[in-house]
């Protein structure tokens, strides 16, 4: 796909996605997505950025410690 920023062409990579909750990280590995091969931007597809939000949501209702980290489920690609 296209860089929506620069309209380099993106390669298919693996990234680690973190989100910032007010106190709490949480860290999720090995989650694919295009990476603009220009500026480095990172984009997610539709089905992934919908992964993304719920295992966050998920792990936002049990979180215990500051930090949580998961891998991004392989077959949620
Ligand atoms: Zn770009």
């Amino acid at each position: 796909m296209q860089c929506g920023i620069c309209k380099a062409e993106t390669q298919s990579q693996k990234v680690t996605y973190t989100e910032d909750i007010d106190r709490s990280v949480i860290v999720i590995r090995n989650v694919p997505a295009a990476v603009c091969t220009e500026c480095g931007n990172v984009w997610y597809s539709g089905t992934v950025a919908a992964q993304l939000e719920a295992i966050v949501n998920r792990i936002i209702g049990a979180m215990i410690a500051e930090v949580a980290v998961v891998n991004y489920p392989e077959h949620a690609a």
